[in-house]
Parts: C-alpha cells; structure tokens; sequence
C-alpha cells in the first residue's frame, strides 16, 4: 500500500512537471495566439494543476491519521483535483472542435446541451464537501468514491467520444503524421483513465493525460510544417487541410485571394529580385487587415484571407481596401515600386462547392481584361467554366467525344454545291454541345489544338476516301488550321503524312488560315503555305476584313481563295459605307486574282445584293447551318452529285 502511494506520488509529480513544462516551451515557442492555442494551455494548465493537488495529497495522505492539518490539506487538495479534473473533458472536446474547425458549426441546441453537461458535472464536484455525492472520507480517513463520482466520468466519457466523432469527420483533412499521431496519443491517454477506473489506487491517469498532450503538443500544436518560412503566414499544405476541413464540415466562409502580377520585383541599386521582400510587406500589411492565421500564402506572390460569417457586401469591402493599398507603392530597401495585384473573392460553398475548384481558381484564376483587377460574381463562373471545358476537352479527346460537322458551300453560279467547311463539335456529358468558339481558345492554351486538328483532319480524310468524293462533283472540303498550329517545326511533314496515309488527293483538302498579326509570322506562314500547296493542297484566307489585313502581305500570299467575313457582309447591308467596305474588297481581291468567298448568308436579299459583284462562293445558314456528317451526306446526295 506504501507503495502505491510512492508510486502514486510520482506519477503525479512527474505529470504535473511534464506540463509545466510544455507550458513555458509553448510560451518560448511563442505559437500563434489561436483560441485553439489558448485552450491547449489551459488543458495543460488543469493536468498540471492536477498533478500538484495529487502530489501534496500523496505527500500528506500517510500523516492523516497522526495529523489533523494532514487531513485538512489532504480534503483541500482532492476537492481541487475534483474540481479542476471536471472541467478536463469539456476543454479537451472544445479544443478538439476549434482543431477541426467545427467550432462555427455547433448550433444553438448543442452549445446548450453542453453547456449544461458542464455545469452539472462542476455542480457535482463543487459542492461534494456538503452533499458528498462525488466522494467521500470517512472517520478512518478512508477515502471513498460514490455515485456522482461516476456521473462525471459518463459526462468525460460523452466529450471524450464527442471529440473522437468530430475528430473522424474531418479525418481526410489531417495529414497522415496528424492522424497517426492523434492515434498513439489518445491510446495512450485512453489507458491510463481506464487503469486508473479499474485500480483506483493505481493513480497513473494524469501522468497518461499529460503524456498525450504531450504528443498533441508536438503533432497538432506544432505547425512547422504548416508554416511558410519566408513570411511567417501558413502555408499551401495548411491552406488545402484547412479548406478541406472546412469544406467537410460544411462551413461557409469567404474567401479573398490576393495575386501580385509583377513577375520580377527589381531593387533599382541593387539590381537584385526582391520578391521575397515584397511578398513580407504585402504580408505584413495583410496582417493588419486579418487575423494571421487566416491568412496563407499559397504560392508565389499569392494569398487567400479566409473569413468567416461575412456578408458579400462586407467581402467585397475588404478586397477593395486591399486593392486601393496597391495604388501607392510599397518600400523596399533602396526603392519605391508599384505592385499589380489581382484579387477574386470567392463565396463558399456558394460559388465553389469542392476543394478541387476551389485550389484551381486560387493558382489560375487571371483578370480577362487587363484594368479588371477584381474579380468577382459571374467572373468566377466564368473561370470555372473555362475549368471545366479544359477537362472536357482532354477527356474528350481520349473518349471520342469530338464530333465534325459539316458546312456546306455553294457556287453562286447556278447554286451548285462546292464543298464544305469541317466544323468541330464537343459532346460534354453535363454542359452539353459545345461550340469551338469557346473551347478553341482554350485548346490553344493548353496545347491540344493540334490533336483536335489532326482528328478533324483525319474525319475528313476518312469521308472523302469513303464517300470517293474525288470521283463525284464535289471541289473540295475546307479544314481550318490554327495559326499557332502551323508555325511549329515539322507541320508540313505532319500533314502530308495524314493526307498520304487516307490515300486521298490532296487537292481535295482546301486549309483555311486567318490573318496573323506579326511580319515575322507572316513570314513562316508564307513558307507553309508555299511547301502545302506544291504538295497540291489547296489554301484559303480566312475572316477577312476583321483583322489587320495587311494588304502587302496578303497579296504577297499564295492563295486560292479569300473568305470574306459574316461582319463585313451583314455591315454592307446595313449602311453605305459598309456597301463600299464590302464592294472595294471585293474588287481588290479579284485584282490580285483570287476566288471569293462570302460566308454568313442567311437571306435572298444578302445573294441578290453579292450576284453582281462577281463573288465566286457562298457559305451560310441561309443554305444550311452546319450539319453532322449523315445529314451533310444527305445534302449531297439531294444535290444529286
Ligand atoms: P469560322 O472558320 O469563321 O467558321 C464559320 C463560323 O460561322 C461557324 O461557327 C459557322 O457555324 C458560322 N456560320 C456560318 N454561316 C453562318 C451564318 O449564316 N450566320 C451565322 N450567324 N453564323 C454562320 P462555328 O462552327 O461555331 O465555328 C467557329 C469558329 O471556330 C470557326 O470560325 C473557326 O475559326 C473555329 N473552328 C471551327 N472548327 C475548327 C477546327 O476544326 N479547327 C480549328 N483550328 N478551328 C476551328
Ligand atoms: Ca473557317
Ligand atoms: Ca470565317
């Protein structure tokens, strides 16, 4: 039994000193002043407390019998223990909830019914030396526990797996050592309370306690690798747990995303890049708007500000403050330099509903037109369908879900059939049919444009060799050819070896190019144009009339034919000087001796006005808007060719 108390005495003595201890390296370490950090402490505080009551109890408890001062302090220090102990399992399950982020998502109801778990566990521990309900001593000093003691523990019980609840559902939003190590801990923290219920004199519950916050100490509260070292802000890792958890717990929140768009920030003296430096005052200043730990940096030269219960109006008021701050340069070292930022406020889960939209608008998101700085609103949908089609289109490719249309084109001579012009499609599962004026700019971006040009190309090989449109009255089919495209090493090669392999006749191919803007370009457009069309393709110009049209360049060019633009054609009906427009250009093309094309004809009125202009083609919905291959076949044969 001596023993026991021996054993019993440094285990709480060494619990308290363990805490204690963590107490002034928490300090030392001088971690972030979170509310959660603050209920760290204070579970520190009560084990250590405890401790300190558990050892002057140990300490005195052998005297009792001799002493009366012995017995005074020893009812002193358990009703302490008692009394602080309580309130272990409420801090312990508050703290856990604010690690997870589940603190703005506790409604009304649950605050009251833990509240009042609190206040009758307490209620219990305070006023046993009247009602001994917890505990009692007896006239022999004895110590003896009664039913109360055993409310208290269900009540710990309820927090403890409260918290393990909590801590499960946001589990996929710790990293793994997080995980691991919340196990070990509350395993071994999770033992000692049972050794102690099972062997109540075997008192090693406290020295379990604090060797499991301890290890929460070093896994949870140590955030080293959540820090980012140059600004002191958190980091992309904590950034993607955070919102993860958030996203989770289905908490809303706004988020402000800061880029600063100036790629290299040059001291003037120094000539050094002060990048770093800039990223610290732009830091530095949003501290001063938020609070820290809200605040990542989750790339180079990119914040997020979290916030929390603000309202769109509140949100967008902060993004402007921040914006406004960029108006007036920013000190660094020898010089004074002017940032550009881009900011996008984002409402969640309202406009981003997943983690993986919301990590793809934070990288990429960029302002389509140079002064909007901010971003907002529809601008995020847009983004986000800009997202979305960059999938589309890479899963479209691997899935088939590309499809070519076909326009065709007419002699205006007898308004016989010429050809057609291969339009792209792409079949998307949820947003449906999409058109190549939304999803070939983006092609371009990502660099998938040649792959979709080479399948339109090979589709129209196909149908020209199956449908043995060599033989029959069809001219030619129209293929379009990204500009970017054609400049690259090699392309000439490249489609010579797919016409050659379809065992078609190359002039059965009629490539439409649109106008680039550069003398360089023009150049190297000049030359692919020169080695297709000895291969035997034939080449058009196309949209003419809404670029640059550089008219040295353009008669310099080896063509077949111009396409005269929709805008042009549509104008010449409208007005006079759009008749004149239409007339002249006509009358200039025909000079440098090259065939017309007029697309976008929709009526009678726009023939009747083109017939004595002596255009040589037309293209429009007027004859038919594009069509799938069965229906474009099906024209054919109605036209009887
Ligand atoms: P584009 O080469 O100028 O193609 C003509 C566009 O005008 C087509 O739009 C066509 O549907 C439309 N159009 C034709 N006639 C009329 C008309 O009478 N009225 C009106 N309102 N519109 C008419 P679409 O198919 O949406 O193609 C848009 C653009 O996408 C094309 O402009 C072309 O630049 C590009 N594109 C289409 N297919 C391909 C492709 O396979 N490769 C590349 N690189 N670009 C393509
Ligand atoms: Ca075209
Ligand atoms: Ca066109």
């Amino acid at each position: 039994m001596y023993d026991l108390y021996n054993l019993s005495f440094a285990f709480a003595a060494c619990a308290s000193f363990v805490c204690l201890s963590n107490i002034i390296f928490t300090h030392v370490q001088g971690r972030m002043g979170k509310t959660q950090n603050k209920l760290f402490e204070l579970l520190l505080w009560i084990v250590a407390l405890n401790g300190a009551c558990n050892t002057v109890t140990a300490l005195y408890a052998p005297m009792m019998e001799t002493s009366s001062k012995a017995v005074m302090i020893c009812n002193i220090t358990r009703y302490l223990y008692f009394a602080f102990h309580t309130a272990l399992a409420p801090a312990f399950f508050f703290y856990i909830s604010h690690v997870c982020g589940r603190v703005f998502k506790v409604g009304p109801r649950n605050r009251y019914i833990y509240f009042i778990l609190t206040i009758i566990a307490e209620v219990l521990a305070l006023t046993n030396p009247f009602t001994k309900w917890v505990y009692l001593v007896d006239e022999n000093n004895e110590f003896h526990r009664n039913w109360g003691e055993m409310i208290i523990y269900v009540i710990s019980a309820v927090f403890f797996f409260l918290a393990v609840a909590m801590l499960f559902k946001t589990w996929s939003a710790l990293t793994v050592k997080r995980r691991t190590g919340m196990i070990i801990f509350s395993a071994i923290t999770f033992l000692g309370i049972v050794c102690q219920l099972l062997y109540s004199n075997f008192r090693v519950e406290l020295f379990a306690e604090s060797v499991g916050l301890t290890g929460v100490m070093m896994i949870i509260e140590n955030e080293d690798d959540r820090i980012d070292n140059e600004t002191g802000l958190y980091n992309r890792l904590a950034f993607v747990m955070d919102l993860q958890g958030y996203f989770l717990n289905k908490i809303p929140l706004h988020a402000i995303s800061l880029r600063i768009n100036t790629p290299e920030i040059i001291s003037r003296k120094r000539g050094a890049d002060n990048r770093e430096l800039a990223e610290k005052k732009v830091a530095s200043y949003l501290e001063t708007l938020h609070k820290k730990y809200n605040i990542y940096k989750i790339g180079r030269r990119t914040f997020v500000l979290l916030f929390f219960k603000k309202t769109d109006e509140e949100a967008l008021q902060i993004a402007n403050t921040i914006l406004e701050r960029f108006d007036r340069p920013w000190h660094l070292v020898d010089t004074f330099v002017l940032l550009s930022p881009s900011i996008l406020v984002a409402d969640i889960p309202r406009q981003l509903d997943n983690l993986n939209d919301a990590i793809y608008m934070f990288d990429s998101f960029k302002p389509e037109k140079e002064n909007k700085k901010l971003l907002s609103g529809d601008d995020l949908d847009n983004i986000l369908r800009g997202s979305a089609i960059e999938k589309s289109i890479s899963n479209g490719l691997a899935e088939g879900k590309f499809e070519v249309f076909f326009q065709p084109t007419y002699n205006i001579d007898g308004r016989k059939l010429h050809g057609a012009e291969a339009l792209v499609r792409l079949h998307d599962d949820t947003m449906g049919l999409l058109y190549p004026d939304e999803f070939i700019p983006v092609a371009e971006n990502i660099g998938l444009i040649d792959a979709i040009d080479d399948f339109v190309l090979i589709e129209v090989c196909k149908m020209i060799k199956e449908e043995n449109f060599e033989n029959r009255d069809i001219d030619c089919i129209n293929v379009n050819l990204s500009v970017i495209q054609l400049m690259k090493p090699g392309f000439v090669e490249h489609i010579n070896g797919i016409v050659e392999t379809s065992g078609i006749d190359k002039k059965m191919i009629n490539f439409e190019v649109t106008e680039s803007l550069s003398a360089d370009s023009y150049e190297i457009m000049n030359s692919v144009i020169n080695d297709l069309k000895k291969e035997g393709f034939l080449f058009s110009m196309d949209d003419y009339g809404t670029g640059y049209s550089n008219m040295k360049a353009l008669a310099s060019m080896n063509l077949d034919c111009i396409k005269i633009d929709k805008s042009i054609l549509w104008e010449a009906q409208k007005s006079d000087l759009g008749f004149i427009i239409l007339e002249n250009s006509i009358r200039m093309i025909h000079q440098m001796k090259r065939d017309i094309l007029v697309e976008g004809v929709e009526t009678e009125e726009q023939i009747k006005l083109l017939e004595p202009l002596g255009v040589n083609y037309l293209q429009g919905f007027y004859f038919s808007k594009p069509v799938p291959k069965d229906k474009f076949l099906e024209i054919v044969r109605e036209a009887g060719v």
